[in-house]
């Protein structure tokens, strides 16, 4: 569960999130609409343990939460793989730095890039994919370390109407099932509607919560039944 308690936001003088207070729960898909410069991508970094509330609490499973987390992986807005890696050694590093033996390590990498479709792909650096394809090996990256939150800011932007559908439905049979809490920033709301359970709608500066939706129609996708 992520709770985030009254929380206010100043970079300097300026404020940039005015009492945002939400919880999600465990499982739980939830999404962040809002304009551009409303403070998303800051709210999903104090989650991530980049930046910190100036006022109130950011709580994970009723924890503060102090510095960058494995258990809650944070896919950034560019997805930023390192261009003198190869995709294995891109999606590997995380396990690396966990200091996971080499074995372990070859199996765990070649088990979601076959998850992500990127199978084949090992040895090529990042400029020899396209831009799916890098979007598909940055969220391989964070899925290795096996996080409880996967925290997604506009991981689809960038994408073609067909690439972006497909790599939805990915993610649809990645969470469903998996127990996992996500949180998706997007500036589409159709795509808040067809991924989230809840979706709050933030207001342009300072980003304060304006609305929270249930979506709750039908989908392609059910946890309860699926
Ligand atoms: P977008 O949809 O364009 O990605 P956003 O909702 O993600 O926007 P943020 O990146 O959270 O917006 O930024 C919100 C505001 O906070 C902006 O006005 C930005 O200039 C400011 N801001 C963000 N990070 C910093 C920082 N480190 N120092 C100063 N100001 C910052
Ligand atoms: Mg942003």
């Amino acid at each position: 569960t992520i709770r985030i308690e009254h929380v206010t936001k100043r970079f300097g003088q300026l404020e940039v999130l005015s009492d945002i207070d939400f919880t999600i729960e465990k499982g739980e898909f939830a999404a962040i609409v809002g304009p551009s410069g409303c403070g998303k991508s800051t709210v999903l970094r104090m989650i991530a343990g980049l930046e910190t509330a100036s006022d109130g609490k950011v709580l994970a499973n009723g924890n503060p939460i102090g510095k960058p987390d494995p258990q809650r992986v944070l896919i950034f807005q560019e997805h930023a793989l390192y261009p003198w890696r190869t995709v294995e050694e891109n999606v590997g590093f995380g396990l690396e730095l966990a200091k996971v033996p080499a074995k372990e390590r070859r199996e765990r990498v070649g088990e979601v890039l076959d998850k992500v479709g990127l199978s084949g792909f090992q040895n090529y650096y990042p400029a020899q994919l396209s831009g799916g394809m890098k979007q598909r090996a940055s969220i391989a990256r964070a899925l290795v370390m096996n996080p409880e939150v996967l925290l997604l800011d506009e991981p689809y932007g960038a994408l073609d109407a067909i690439t972006r559908l497909t790599m939805q439905n990915e993610l649809i049979k990645l969470w469903r099932g998996s127990g996992k809490t996500v949180l998706l920033i997007t500036h589409d709301i159709d795509e808040a509607v067809y991924l989230a359970d809840t979706i709050y709608v933030m207001s342009p500066r300072p980003g304060r919560i304006i609305s929270k939706v249930h979506a709750d129609m039908p989908r392609p996708r059910n946890r309860n039944s699926a």
